[in-house]
């Protein structure tokens, strides 16, 4: 199973594929909207790989704020 290297979501599906060979594919994280092509390296792919500054977990995006906030009426 393919999880999202970002945020280890299992929500990931693929965007778009090469129109050729299926020589490449982009996934995209319906969680985090992370996206990364496949061909890519295992920095941008694997979350093992995945560089530990920018990883999220997901107690993180549901407590994230709204930037800019929603004007209240
Ligand atoms: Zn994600």
């Amino acid at each position: 199973m393919s999880i999202c290297p970002r945020c280890e979501s299992i929500k990931i599906k693929c965007m778009v594929k090469a129109p050729k060979k299926n020589t490449w594919k982009v996934m995209i994280c319906e969680t985090c909207c992370y996206s990364w092509r496949n061909t890519e390296s295992p920095a941008q792919t694997s979350r093992d790989k995945y560089p530990q500054g920018f990883t999220l977990t997901l107690e993180q995006i549901s407590t994230m704020i709204v930037s800019p906030p929603i004007a209240k009426k």
